[in-house]
């Protein structure tokens, strides 16, 4: 949050641990309890009154307001350095109420094709069935984004790392391209977390997150999270955003940006509405698993990029693996943008390629081998868990995919991700070094 006399600036580490719970707002708990409460009573009916009409700030129902939910709320805007956030039931919701409150009826979105696959899912397949097109572009190519603009248009969106190869956005390039054409860069922050990469300090206007992976990280709990980082203007074009801009049912009388003009109209409209009408909500125990999660996010993080490193470095050397797509190594063509955007260490989301026989089949079996042969890296679909993870994309995450959308994303039949946990490196190393012997002989 931003600097001020009575508000002195805090590092990381005490933001994670501190920021939007104070023991005087709950009897002396040392802790952000939980409210296992849906409703919250009103001090009367005039009371209820503004607070129905968004004229007072304060909790009525759990769907759009729980104390719990509202300290990972500010935790999360914290050390993002953003105005606001809304904590939501999983990071599926972060995406597609974002998207939605951005586009409205008719919209367009410019997105990157290097995207999570229930992300394509929902560009491709749901948001298409509500008038809502986009056009995917190569991250890379910043005169394709910048082509990809039409009059509808009213996000760009991009991972800021993204999976299964850990392309690294380069997101002043994107932001830039999007802020030309009027509209506000979305990153999804998921793998990087805030403590690898603040995006608006690259000019991201919004971030949003899985919390589900790193954030909560041990596994337990789904969960997600949009934050407005505040450096967009909706107000400079009112006509492109009357959700915003115009008289809303939501705040009689006034409109969203004049009514939170001091927060974010933007979080404020997707609380009010789309939250309140669609209803992903996060439930404050998973709020509480959360803000347990964010408490140790820059020790873990350091943990699992480190352990990645090394990983990574060794899997470069060994003859069964004929690619390792990890941003630190120096032939990797995402090393500089990691360099410049990853300052503390790059993701620990990666994949390898093992050598292909030429014959789908073949690879199959191979791929088979090596992942029935691990016992430390466990098989299952998440990442940014405490266990190392190993997926097949093409079998798993990115199998709804068609042949050019997975070789457009740099997947092949050999490709295997990895997503390096909290154990000893050197267990890992040799788990995979175990399984990987197998597949030299086959
Ligand atoms: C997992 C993930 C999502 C979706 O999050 P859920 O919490 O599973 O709904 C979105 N984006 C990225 C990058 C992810 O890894």
């Amino acid at each position: 949050m931003s600097e001020s006399a009575d508000r002195p600036s805090r590092s990381f580490a005490t933001l994670q641990v501190q920021a939007g719970f104070s023991a005087a707002t709950a009897p002396a708990a040392a802790v952000p309890p939980i409210y296992q409460s849906n409703a919250f009573e009103f001090t009367s009916l005039a009371h209820a009154r503004d607070l129905f009409a968004h004229r007072v700030d304060g909790d009525v129902y759990s769907r759009t307001a729980n104390p719990t939910v509202a300290v990972f709320e500010q935790r999360i805007a914290a050390l993002e350095d953003g105005v606001a956030a809304v904590g939501l039931a999983s990071g599926q919701a972060a995406v597609a109420l974002t998207l939605l409150a951005l586009c409205g009826r008719g919209g367009h979105i410019v997105a990157a094709t290097q995207l999570y696959g229930g992300t394509i899912d929902l560009l491709e397949d749901t948001l298409p069935d509500w008038g809502i097109a986009t056009t995917f572009v190569d991250q890379d190519d910043i005169a394709g984004w910048r082509a990809a603009v039409r009059e509808e248009t009213r996000v760009f969106f991009a991972e800021t790392v993204a999976n299964p190869l850990a392309q690294v956005l380069d997101v002043t390039a994107v932001a830039g391209a999007a802020h030309a054409a009027g509209v506000p860069l979305v990153v999804d922050n998921t793998i990087a977390t805030p403590y690898l990469q603040r995006p608006k300090e690259f000019g991201a206007d919004v971030s949003v997150h899985s919390a589900t992976k790193f954030i909560g990280g041990h596994g337990t709990v789904l969960g997600g999270a949009i934050v407005d980082l505040g450096t967009f203007d909706f107000t400079a074009d009112p006509q492109r955003w009357p959700a915003l801009t115009e008289p809303s049912r939501r705040v009689p009388g006034t409109s969203l940006a004049d009514r939170f003009a001091d927060s974010s109209p933007l979080i404020a409209l997707i609380k009010a509405k789309y939250l309140h009408d669609l209803g992903p909500s996060l439930p404050a125990s998973s709020a509480f698993a959360l803000l347990q999660g964010l408490e140790t996010l820059d020790l873990r993080m350091q943990r699992h990029s480190a352990s990645a490193r090394q990983v990574a470095e060794h899997l470069a050397t060994h003859p069964a693996v004929a690619t390792v797509h990890h941003p630190a190594l120096p032939g990797n063509a995402w090393h500089r943008a990691a360099r410049t955007y990853l300052p503390r260490g790059a993701a620990s989301v990666f994949s390898i390629d093992l050598h292909s026989t030429g014959d789908p089949r073949a690879d199959f079996d191979r791929v088979e081998t090596f992942i029935s042969a691990l016992q430390v890296l466990r098989l299952l679909a998440n990442i940014g868990d405490a266990r190392s993870i190993v997926t097949h994309p093409a079998s798993m995450t990115h199998s709804h995919l068609s042949a050019p959308q997975l070789a457009a994303a740099g997947i092949t039949d050999t490709t295997v991700r990895l997503s390096i946990g909290l154990e000893d490196p050197a267990d890992i190393i040799a788990d995979l070094d175990r399984a990987l012997a197998l597949v030299c002989q086959s």
